[in-house]
Formats: structure tokens, C-alpha cells, sequence
């Protein structure tokens, strides 16, 4: 077992380096890893307003740079590498980075987040990238002085099309309800631009292009079944998130969208030593602030965890 890292992390988002952080302070010599995507979903955000601490908000990318600084200053060893398989059935817990390099840990905290989810469209694969995308604040910026659409009716797309009508022409906003989900603020700040146009009880049908790029939607009233084509040049999917959870299907509880299971008031899973926070873990909350919470808790459970085990090999 002298081998076997203590505390092995599974991500950088909030979660993750908070559970660095707490781990690291703790005497435990944290090694995480990032992912695919360091600093996970902040890294496409743009302003966070609502972190406690920062009355003026703060940068989401320069946010998971702190974080990531924090973490490190403890003696957390942050290596970038992409967790691709596991084994929880033997002990030390082995984990696979890049397909290749084996790792062996005592513990491992599950803080892998979630992925944005797409609607599934043919022509949505196609033009990924060639005028779709889940991520304005990331590709917006291409599409300046252009019209362009954004799905989805939650704070997501509220916050997408807020930010892409700064940039943009006209922004039509797709909403299948004749409601949207968004908190007041973020629908009242949609409301208050007039280049945002909401396109109510609409579906999108098909994206339509010229093989290179997006040149238009086809949109279909669920109320009238009225179909028309509008040109737009970039199409901006905000519809929720799918938990990057499938590499623990063969060991760990989840439910039936893949949220992992813990048990209640606590990060354990399933697997003795296995902790799972963030996004993973919450498919209520998924706030910044509640990742990081819960990512204090799993460290605090992997260390008592560990604790509890040295005890019992003392003992035996
Ligand atoms: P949500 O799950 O809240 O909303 C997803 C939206 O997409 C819903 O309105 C849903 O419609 C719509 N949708 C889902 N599938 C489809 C589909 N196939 N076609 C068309 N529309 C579809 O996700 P968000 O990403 O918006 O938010 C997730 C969490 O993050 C929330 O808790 C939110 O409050 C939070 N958040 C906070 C922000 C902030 O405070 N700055 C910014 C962004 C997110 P329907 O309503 O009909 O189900």
C-alpha cells in the first residue's frame, strides 16, 4: 500500500480543488486530476455574481486559477491527465489515467461534474463547431455583429442570451414551453433587451447550413404547428447537463440519469473509500458554491475514512 496515494481526486472544477484544498490542509498529499476540461464548467462561464465573497463578482476562469493556486499551496499535485476507467472491486482503489498509467489510492473523491447536453440532431453534429455550440461565452465572440439562437429556457439560457445580445445583431431565444424555468432576475434581464426575441412553444426541427457553416433553424410551433426557416449564423444550445458519471456505472449506485448516489448528510457512495461530490453527486442545486461545499465534505469524510481504517489495521 506505500504506493497508493491517500487521497486521489477526480476533477478541477469547484468540487475538486476544494476537496484539495481541505485534504492538502489536512496533512493528506492530495493528487488530482483534471479531466479533459481543467477548471471545468466556470472555465465557460464569464461573471460570477453569485459566490459569497466577491461583491463585485468575479471572473470564472481567473476563479478556477485561484482555486486551482489555493490548492497547490497546500501541496496538492495537480496533474493533467483524464481518469478513463476504474476498478472499485479491489483495495487500494485502482483508477486508469490516459487508458494507460495505473494508480492506485486509498481513497478517491468522484468530482467529475457534468457535460452539457445537446438535443440530438443530425445536422447538430454536423455543424458543431461550424455555428453550434453549447458554450456563448466561449464562441460568442465569432459571432459578433451576427444573428444567432440560443435553446433552453433555465438561468443557462437566460445568461447565454443576455450575454450573446451584447455581441450580437439579434439573439432568438427558444423556449418549447410558453414559460421559461429561469430564476426572475436573469428572465427579467432577457425581457429588458430588445434585440432578444423569444420564440414561444417552439421546437427546433432541424439546423440547416451550406456544408462549411450554420446559415439557418428550422422551428416548428408546438401550439399552431406553424414550420419556418430563420436565418441565423451561430445556434447556441443552453438545455441542461448530462453527469460524467459513466466510467463508474460498473461499481458505483447512481439513478437513472446517472447522478451518482450518496448517502444522506454525507459524500459516501456505494464503495467503502469512494466519495462523490459536485455536479456528479447533485442534479438539484449544481451551484459553484454547493460543488465547493460538498467538496469540503468529501474530503472530510475521506479523512475520517482513512482514520478509521488505520485504526482497524492498528487493531488487528
Ligand atoms: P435547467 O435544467 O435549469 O434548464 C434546462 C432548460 O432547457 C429548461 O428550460 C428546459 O425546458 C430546456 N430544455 C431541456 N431539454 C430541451 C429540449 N430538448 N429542447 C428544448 N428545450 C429543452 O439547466 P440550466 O443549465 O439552465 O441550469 C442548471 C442549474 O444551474 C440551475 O440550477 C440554474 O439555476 C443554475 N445556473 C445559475 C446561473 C447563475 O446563477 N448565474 C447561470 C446558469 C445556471 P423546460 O423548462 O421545458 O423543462
Amino acid at each position: 500500500m506505500n504506493d497508493a496515494i491517500k487521497v486521489l481526486i477526480i476533477g478541477s472544477g469547484p468540487a475538486g480543488y476544494t476537496a484539495a484544498i481541505y485534504a492538502a490542509r489536512a496533512g493528506l498529499k492530495p493528487v488530482l486530476f483534471t479531466g479533459g476540461q481543467p477548471g471545468g464548467q466556470l472555465t465557460t462561464t464569464n461573471d460570477v455574481e453569485n459566490f459569497p465573497g466577491y461583491p463585485d463578482g468575479i471572473n470564472g476562469p481567473q476563479m478556477m486559477v485561484d482555486l486551482q493556486k489555493q490548492a497547490e499551496r497546500f501541496g496538492t499535485k495537480v496533474n493533467y491527465g483524464l481518469v478513463t476507467s476504474v476498478d472499485f472491486s479491489v483495495y487500494p482503489l485502482k483508477v486508469v489515467v490516459d487508458e494507460k498509467h495505473d494508480v492506485l489510492a486509498e481513497s478517491v473523491i468522484i468530482a467529475t461534474g457534468a457535460t452539457a447536453k445537446y438535443l440530438g440532431l443530425p445536422s447538430e453534429t454536423e455543424y458543431y463547431n461550424k455555428g453550434v455550440s453549447a458554450c456563448a461565452v466561449c464562441d460568442g465572440y465569432f459571432y459578433r455583429g451576427k444573428e444567432v439562437a440560443v435553446v433552453g429556457a433555465g438561468d443557462s439560457a437566460a445568461e447565454e442570451a443576455t450575454y450573446l445580445a451584447n455581441l450580437c445583431t439579434k439573439v432568438h431565444l427558444i423556449v418549447r414551453r410558453e414559460e421559461m424555468r429561469a430564476s426572475k432576475i436573469m428572465q427579467q434581464r432577457v425581457f429588458s433587451k430588445p434585440n432578444i426575441e423569444i420564440h414561444w412553444n417552439t421546437e427546433t426541427e432541424e439546423i440547416i447550413g451550406d456544408g462549411d457553416a450554420v446559415t439557418a433553424m428550422r422551428l416548428k410551433n408546438n401550439k399552431t404547428g406553424e414550420v419556418k426557416d430563420v436565418p441565423v449564423q451561430g445556434f447556441f444550445l443552453a438545455i441542461g447537463h448530462k453527469p460524467n458519471t459513466d466510467i463508474f456505472a460498473s461499481y458505483i449506485e447512481m439513478d437513472e440519469t446517472g447522478y451518482i448516489k450518496v448517502q444522506p448528510g454525507s459524500t459516501k457512495t456505494n464503495v467503502a473509500g469512494v466519495f462523490a461530490v459536485g455536479d456528479a453527486a447533485d442534479k438539484v442545486y449544481r451551484q459553484a458554491i454547493t460543488a465547493a461545499g460538498t467538496g469540503c465534505m468529501g474530503a472530510l469524510d475521506a479523512e475520517k475514512f482513512l482514520v478509521a481504517r488505520e485504526m482497524e489495521l492498528a487493531n488487528s
